[in-house]
Order: C-alpha cells, then sequence, then structure tokens
C-alpha cells in the first residue's frame, strides 16, 4: 500500500529550484498515512527532472517519481494533469492520493476524485484516528475544524493538505527517488481548458509575504494611508515583510498584495506582530499558523490580543517608536 503525492516546483519555469515548500511539506504529511512507500509525481515539468528536484524527493523518502514526457503537459490543463496523475496512482497501487491544498492541487486533485467518483476533503491539517482512517481539515476559512473520514479502505481515497499544516522534515532514511515515465493517451478533451499564457500583474508579487520570516501585519488602527512610516521601518528593521487586513486594502491604503486572510494571503512567519488589527475570523484564517503572535491594539478586549501569545495594550505609534528605539 503506498500513498502518492501530487508535487510541484518552486518554479514551473525553473526546476533548478527544487519543490515548493508546500510539496515539501506534503510529502512530510504523508509519512503520517497508512502506507509502506511514498511516491510522487510532477506533472507540467516536461523533461527528466532537475537535481533539485530529486534531492528533495530523496530527502523526502520517495520511491519514484512519476513524471510525463508529453509536451502537451507543459501548459497547465487540470483535466490532462489529472489523467496523468490518476494513471500514477494506477501504476503505483497507490492507496491514498494527496497534493497541497493549492490552486493546482485543489483543482487536479478534484478532478482525479470526480473521475473515480470518491469524494476529496479539501485542506487536511492532521491525521486524528488511523483505523477507521479519519483526519481533520479546515473550513471556514480554517476558523473551524472539521473531522472528516478518509477513504473506505476499497477504493483510491484523494485529499489536499493545507499550506503550512506540518513543517517539511526530512525521512528517517532518504529514498531512491526512481524516476518512472507516465505513459497516457491524450484526447482534445483533456486540454480543452488549458492555460495560453500568464501575465505577471504589476505590483502583484505575494512571495515576500508568503515567504517571510517576520511580518509586521497593520490593520485600520494604523489610522490612515500615510501612517504606515512607523510600521514599514519596523518590518525593514526585524528583516520582515508588512501585511495588512482587509479593510485597509479596501480602503486603498495598502496594496491587495499585502492583505493577510481568507481572501488575502496565508503566512506563517515566525513572528507576527498584528498592529491596531482586531483579529476578525478572517483574518484569523490567514495569520493562526503563525509561530508567536505579538498583539499591539488599544483594546485589551480585541479577538487578536485574547488570542495572541504576547500583547501591548497601547498606541500603536506610540509603540512601535519605542520598540525602534529599543532595537537602534
Ligand atoms: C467574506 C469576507 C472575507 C474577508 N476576508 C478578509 C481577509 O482576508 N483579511 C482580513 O483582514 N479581513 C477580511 N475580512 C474582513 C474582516 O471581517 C474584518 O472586517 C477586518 O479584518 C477588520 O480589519 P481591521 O482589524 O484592520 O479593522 P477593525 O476591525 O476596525 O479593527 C481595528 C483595530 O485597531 C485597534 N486600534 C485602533 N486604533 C489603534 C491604535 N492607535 N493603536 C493600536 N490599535 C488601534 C482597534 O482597537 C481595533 O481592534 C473579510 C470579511 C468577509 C465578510
Amino acid at each position: 500500500m503506498s500513498v502518492l503525492v501530487l508535487v510541484e516546483p518552486e518554479d514551473l519555469d525553473d526546476l533548478g529550484a527544487g519543490l515548493s515548500v508546500v510539496s515539501q511539506e506534503v510529502l512530510t504529511f504523508a509519512r503520517s498515512l497508512p502506507g509502506d512507500e511514498v511516491d510522487a509525481v510532477l506533472v507540467g515539468a516536461v523533461g527528466q527532472p532537475t537535481e533539485a528536484v530529486l534531492a528533495h524527493c530523496r530527502e523526502q523518502g520517495v520511491r519514484t517519481l512519476h513524471v510525463s514526457p508529453d509536451a502537451r503537459l507543459e501548459r497547465y490543463a487540470a483535466r490532462a494533469w489529472a489523467r496523468v496523475v490518476d494513471a500514477a496512482a494506477e501504476a503505483g497501487g497507490a492507496a491514498y492520493l494527496i497534493g497541497g491544498g493549492t490552486p493546482h492541487g485543489n483543482e487536479v486533485l478534484a478532478h482525479v476524485a470526480a473521475a473515480r467518483s470518491v469524494p476529496m476533503p479539501c485542506n487536511v491539517v492532521a491525521v486524528v484516528q488511523s483505523e477507521p482512517l479519519e483526519v481533520e481539515r479546515q473550513v471556514v476559512g480554517g476558523a473551524v475544524l472539521e473531522r472528516v473520514a478518509l477513504g473506505d479502505g476499497a477504493g483510491l481515497a484523494v485529499a489536499s493538505v493545507a499550506g503550512h499544516a506540518v513543517a517539511p522534515q526530512a525521512a528517517p532514511s532518504p529514498g531512491p527517488a526512481h524516476v518512472a515515465e507516465v505513459d497516457v493517451e491524450l484526447t482534445d478533451a483533456d486540454l480543452a481548458a488549458q492555460v495560453v499564457r500568464i501575465e505577471a500583474r504589476e505590483g502583484g508579487d505575494t512571495s515576500a509575504l508568503t515567504g517571510a520570516n517576520v511580518v509586521v501585519g497593520a490593520g485600520r488602527g494604523v489610522g490612515g494611508p500615510d501612517q504606515f512610516d512607523d510600521v514599514e521601518a519596523l518590518a525593514a528593521r526585524l528583516g520582515g515583510a508588512v501585511g495588512v487586513s482587509r479593510v485597509v486594502t479596501s480602503l486603498g491604503w495598502r496594496p491587495h498584495h499585502e492583505q493577510v486572510g481568507q481572501t488575502g494571503s496565508r503566512i506563517a512567519p515566525d513572528l507576527y506582530l498584528a498592529c491596531g488589527i482586531s483579529g476578525a475570523i478572517q483574518h484569523w484564517a490567514g495569520c493562526s499558523s503563525s509561530k508567536t503572535i505579538i498583539a499591539i491594539n488599544t483594546d485589551g478586549e480585541a479577538p487578536m490580543v485574547t488570542k495572541a501569545r504576547y500583547a501591548v495594550i497601547g498606541d500603536m505609534h506610540e509603540v512601535i517608536p519605542a520598540v525602534l528605539e529599543e532595537l537602534s
């Protein structure tokens, strides 16, 4: 019995960067499922996998890395990618198929689940029981945890894993990561919906925020679009990024790519400093994976204050300059 993981590269155009962090997390998560072996399937990266991809697979104990040589798969086509993933599951005798709860991961896995007529829990965060297998998953943007059965022991069980549910950890012993080609006869229908062009939106890059070890968050309590100097100075001093609440982006004070939350980015920094943010559930959904949260708020009863590890009750425009002074 094996677990197949749909893995994604860090950069679709440059496999030299290896696998995405989320994919490494899911490979780690795969070892908590019942199964003797972990296999992986990489689609959309035509050609032989790079040493960086193989190194991540070996480190995560992967037995076989399935790839597809079909050049038509280079551009994202959910149904075609799903056919390759399905064929890899068949070839490896997988009992479980999982992947990251990313846009591609969720869509491709949903196609496989639909083709096999099986349910697919999304955003799983933990295995809570092994016999029969039950997992916990995030719903309502992470505000609620739901416990669901995964698989019936008969057919393939499919699920996506929420980003940052586990930290990537090397397997107890490295895997051989044998490369195997999956050959699938694709039809025109499989390729009917396909990405034809990708254009980066100007200033829309969220990677600085989602990859930061420190995020200084700012909410309506900042007071206005011209009040971010101390927030930016603190983020720069701590080598971090600025993140904001939806009110801040809705008011046009800051761009949307800085928004944290259900309709923004999910972050998991070592330190999240939430300044002038009330901590509504939609914001909490995006920041609750932070290792340490410090709230700075004038209201001692604000949800962010009650949920944070530490809180400073006071005006952020007095507290932040004092912190900067202390750090200088
Ligand atoms: C479908 C949906 C999706 C949503 N998605 C998101 C999302 O992705 N991200 C998100 O953030 N929100 C989201 N929201 C909005 C969310 O419900 C809240 O309205 C929003 O998060 C509140 O932003 P805020 O904390 O900045 O503002 P407020 O709730 O107004 O809080 C401001 C806080 O600042 C404090 N404060 C005021 N002055 C100071 C000062 N000088 N110093 C220190 N503290 C001060 C106040 O005590 C208060 O706690 C969503 C809502 C919906 C309905």
